[in-house]
């Protein structure tokens, strides 16, 4: 064999080793080190006598799956790779970043210092993921969950230590996302306590246990009901009455969410149907989506068979949808409200004022109505800054012919204040507490005679 030969074929050989090595160690769409690599690092710096301490970041994007349903997995996988990019720039000596799987990421960082300071480090890197990603004409604002761990406070392998950054990461999902969380000893328990409350979860909806609440709504100035909205309720044998907030957000987790809303869908409408048919003065049902469930493929086509089957006309249903990051950024959220609007459902933006939420959406977003979040209603009698803000958004919306309707108003002066500043519709206590299907058909009868 001759200089080039043998300079060839190792030049071959080392590059056979290098692709073998990165198909087992590197995860081929972000370059990153892939999870089996990073397993053995943490391994490899649990068992090395020297380490004195690292930490280990366990990062999910949040509602990644949305981006993935509204755009397909093409650009999904742009977006990871954005991130993925993002994320090894933290590479040095110490700190290793790897692609765990999905939209989950881990970073490891070795020498890391005290527990405050690993977690000062997280919420750096969670920071990192909220600066907006462009693709093309698309914008996407994401979030990330991180769950932290520290050796050797924590764990009892490596192995052991990855499970409970993901337990940590999972306390930050269940405790409303965009967070660090630390492990805790007492999240293996809770672990549990959630996988039980699911399997209730499921074992309810099974045995039709869960039920509708409406809560009435009134136009300000007559102080007549224009509609209601529909508030899911589970009394639990073993529970007791459990927060919607909770049952939702189980049922997202779970998949459940897609099921539970076409069943809420049958039932609002099916009533807000009866309920019309009794009287020559119709009324409104507002329903809560979960983004989930708005993205979730054939969503349009399953609504109107629904309401085709019932033969309730699209006019007498509102979707309320929470304004999160995705109505803003994601186009597809916008057509296929469009679409919905083109159909004739009304569309509310639902607790306007809190998380993203802002003027400029009215501005793309073809929505029919507005909420004002309890937050600032609460603040409206002390606080002028609120009265303004709530001037500002009526005179906004109104401008588009959006209404705007006030939450969670429950004494006699918050009413008056929003009555002058010209609010129209009431929602709250002071007027009604949801209440059963049969109170509301009560009302309806006092209210409007017999045709
Ligand atoms: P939301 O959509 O903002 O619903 C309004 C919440 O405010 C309801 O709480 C209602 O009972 C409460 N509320 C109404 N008036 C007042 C008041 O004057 N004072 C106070 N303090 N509270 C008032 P609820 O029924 O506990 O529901 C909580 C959340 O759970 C809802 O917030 C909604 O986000 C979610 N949710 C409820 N039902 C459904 C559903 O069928 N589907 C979905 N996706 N989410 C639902
Ligand atoms: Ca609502
Ligand atoms: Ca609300």
């Amino acid at each position: 064999m001759g200089k080039d030969e043998i300079a060839t074929t190792v030049h071959f050989y080392n590059a056979m080793v290098k692709r073998t090595y990165d198909l087992v160690y590197k995860d081929p769409l972000s370059g990153l080190a892939n999870r089996s690599s990073i397993t053995n690092h943490i391994e490899g710096l649990y068992s090395d006598e020297t380490c004195q301490n690292f930490g280990i970041l366990f990062l999910d994007i949040d509602d990644f799956r949305v981006v993935n349903d509204a755009y397909g997995h093409e650009v999904g996988d742009r977006v990871i790779v954005i991130i993925s990019n993002r994320l090894r720039e933290l590479t040095t000596d110490q700190i290793e970043v790897a692609r765990f799987g999905g939209d989950e990421f881990i970073i490891v960082i070795q020498d890391c210092g005290t527990i405050a300071s690993l977690e000062s480090f997280a919420e750096a890197v969670k920071d990192e993921i909220v600066k907006t990603i462009v693709i093309g004409e698309l914008q996407f604002n994401l979030n990330a969950s991180i769950g932290v761990v520290h050796y050797p406070e924590h764990g009892i392998s490596g192995s052991d230590l990855i499970k409970k950054a993901d337990m940590a990461l999972n306390k930050s999902k269940l405790s409303g996302k965009n967070k660090v969380s630390l492990y805790e000893m007492s999240f293996m328990a809770e672990l549990e306590d959630t996988m039980e409350f699911q399997k209730a979860i499921l074992k309810a909806f099974k045995n039709n246990e869960f039920y509708l609440n409406y809560q009435p709504l009134y136009h300000a100035k007559t102080q007549t009901i224009l509609g209601v909205e529909a508030l899911i309720r589970w009394h639990s044998a073993s529970y007791g009455q459990v927060s919607p907030f909770k049952l939702i957000q189980n049922a997202e987790e779970m998949g459940l969410i897609i099921e539970l809303g076409d069943w809420i869908l049958k039932e609002a409408c099916q009533f807000i149907y009866e309920i019309n048919k009794e009287h020559e003065q119709k009324i409104k049902v507002s329903i809560n989506i979960s983004m989930i469930q708005l993205f979730n493929k054939g969503f349009t086509k399953q609504l109107v068979s629904i309401i085709e089957d019932i033969g309730l006309s699209p006019e007498y249903v509102i979707l309320e949808m929470t304004e999160t990051i995705m109505i803003e950024s994601l186009q597809r959220g916008i057509s296929i409200i469009e679409e919905l609007v083109e159909l004739g459902f009304g569309i509310a933006i639902d607790d306007f004022g809190t998380g993203y939420s802002s003027l400029s959406y009215l501005k793309h977003l073809p929505v029919t109505e507005l909420k004002i979040d309890r937050a600032f209603v609460n603040g409206i009698v002390h606080n002028s800054f609120d009265q303004k803000l709530i001037n500002a958004i009526v005179t906004v919306a109104h401008e588009k012919g959006i209404h705007v309707v006030a939450e969670g108003v429950e004494y006699e002066n918050q009413y008056h204040i929003l009555l002058r500043e010209e609010v129209d519709i009431i929602q709250g206590y002071y007027f009604s507490k949801p209440l059963s299907g049969n109170q509301i058909a009560q009302i309806m009868k006092a209210e409007y005679k017999k045709p």
